[in-house]
């Protein structure tokens, strides 16, 4: 019995090649969340699947379910190659850590369809040259909010007093912002102002990048703040992380 091809909208995030001519693909499809699919003599052939096949390009793949883990894909039809931000060494470095994040902060074979949004519009906005402290800042953000990770940010995180034009501080080990009588010496100084701004942040659509101005102090602390966040629920460190550092 013949099985009906399925598809989907996806965005490559890498790819290994594998013995002469074939590709395995990680995909992040809009429907079927992170999924590795096969591309059989896809460096052979590009009548199948174009130039769908490189990190970062989106497009829509047909596959038949394999025998394995693995989607066997059988071609794919381009919408977006994102050549832009291949053309800038600080685009690419910044493009490579959101999709590493991405893996591996998801399930494979969950769905996350906001997530998916998430990424699209990020890679679409560095693709035509956005800024990119802030496309760093809202996608590090979100992915925090989407995933449930996100810190108490305008009250404290322990006696839950909500903020009026005081000092505060930091911790995301103790659950946030934390107020002056319960921090202590835990954690760092943040403005309350930057805590606002993140916060204020969340209320835009998840895959909104154009209409942001952070200032310098917001871009730094926001950094700060987010690290600590992501240090304690990644795995392990982002390899591109270093990369994107040193630029
Ligand atoms: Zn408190």
């Amino acid at each position: 019995m013949g099985q009906l091809p399925q598809q989907s909208e996806a965005l490559v995030l890498r790819y290994t090649d594998y013995g002469e001519a074939d590709r395995i693909l990680t995909l992040f499809t809009a429907h079927h969340g992170l999924q590795k699919g096969f591309a059989k003599s896809a460096r052979k052939s590009r009548k199948r699947f174009g130039a769908t096949l490189e990190p970062f390009t989106k497009a829509v793949f047909h596959w038949r379910q394999g025998r394995g883990a693995l989607l066997s894909l059988q071609d794919a039809e381009l919408v977006d190659a994102h050549f832009g931000l291949r053309s800038d060494i600080k685009r690419l470095a910044l493009a490579s850590y959101g999709v590493e994040l991405i893996e591996l902060l998801l399930e494979e074979g969950e769905v996350y369809q906001l997530i998916y949004e998430l990424l699209c519009g990020f890679l679409a906005y560095l693709d035509q040259a956005g800024e990119l402290s802030s496309a760093r800042l809202l996608l590090e953000l979100r992915l925090v909010y989407l995933l449930g990770y996100i810190p108490h940010l305008l009250h404290c995180s322990e006696c839950l007093k909500i903020f009026h034009n005081e000092p505060i501080r930091f911790d995301a080990n103790r659950g946030g912002s934390l107020c002056h009588d319960c921090a202590g010496s835990s954690g760092f100084a943040v403005g309350l102002g930057t805590v606002g701004s993140l916060s204020r942040s969340l209320k835009v659509a998840h895959d909104q990048f154009y209409g942001f101005r952070f200032g310098d102090k917001t871009l730094q602390e926001a950094q700060l703040i987010l690290q600590q966040v992501l240090h304690l629920v990644l795995p392990k460190e982002p390899k591109s992380l270093k990369f994107l550092t040193q630029l």
